[in-house]
């Protein structure tokens, strides 16, 4: 039986490898939780890239077994009241987020990244900022995690052209560390809005902030992940970052049964 301490050990380095440097428990329970979950897994010794040559490639060695139940809150009746963007399109959103300096993030950008893809896609990705080339392009996910999006959406036959991907923040936090709270309340409406036009039947949120951010919870993303959640009645999955399975490929089979949970929400499956 592996030691509670190793776990809870290999967990925060899980936490380590997201980019978060610290991290509060919310209570002491939490931290026995932790200890005891099987979802704690720890980094490999050699992580090494994850191949971002095709859905078959990424989902291999990911079986296509039966899912996990599904528990899904009930839905909320709180749909955008108050939205001070309310009138605002996608292209007209797009224009506000460029010129916006809402926060301190604006002085730090080459591009503001608003987001891309059809007005009305059944299914919106939430990350959480623009990386470096994110920045340097103004699109959100390229690079090698963009690659590794690309295939988990082809592999849950939701090709990136049929999906709207957006980020929490739309400006890149300098180096790459996380976005902070104030940032991150600053930009939510834009992201709301977004949501409001959109509206997809599933968000996939893919990381620790993007889940948080639109839960409005505090917890370890093994705690979010494996269920359905709802935001404003929306179905919402959450799963790991792909930038984080590039540097822990353990989570590649976890990654793929959510995905597979959000797949089957889009069939209306339940
Ligand atoms: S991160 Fe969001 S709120 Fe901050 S400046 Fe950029 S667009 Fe505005």
């Amino acid at each position: 039986m592996t030691d509670p301490r190793e776990l809870l050990a290999r967990y925060l380095e899980q936490r380590w490898a997201l980019g978060e440097t610290s991290y509060t428990f919310s209570s002491e329970g939490e931290a026995v939780e932790l200890m005891a979950s099987p979802n704690t897994q720890a980094p490999a010794q050699q992580p090494g890239p994850v191949r971002a040559d095709g859905a078959e490639q990424w989902r291999k060695g990911a079986p296509d077994i039966p899912g996990p139940g599904i528990d899904i809150p009930v839905p909320s009746t709180d749909l955008f009241v108050g939205d001070p963007l309310a009138d605002k399109d996608l292209d007209q959103l797009g224009e506000l987020i460029r010129a916006c300096d809402q926060c301190a993030l604006c002085g730090e950008r080459t591009n503001a990244v608003p987001g891309e893809g059809p007005a009305h896609a059944d299914l919106m990705v939430v990350g959480e900022g623009p990386g470096a080339k994110e920045d340097q392009q103004g699109r959100p996910f390229v690079g090698r995690a963009g690659e590794l999006l690309n295939d988990i959406l082809a592999a849950i036959d939701c090709p990136r052209p049929t999906v709207f991907i957006a980020n929490v923040v739309k400006c890149r936090p300098p180096g790459n560390r996380n976005p902070e709270g104030e940032e991150i309340a600053a930009c939510l409406p834009y992201l709301y809005r977004q949501i409001a036009v959109i509206q997809p039947k599933v968000i996939l949120a893919m990381g620790t902030v993007a889940a948080q951010a639109l839960l409005e919870v505090r917890g370890p993303l093994s705690s979010m992940r494996n269920k359905v959640h709802r935001f404003r009645g929306i179905p919402l999955v959450v799963t790991y970052h792909p930038a984080a399975l590039l540097r822990n490929p353990n989570w590649k089979k976890p990654t793929w049964d959510d995905v597979r949970i959000a797949r089957r929400l889009l069939a209306g499956e339940r």
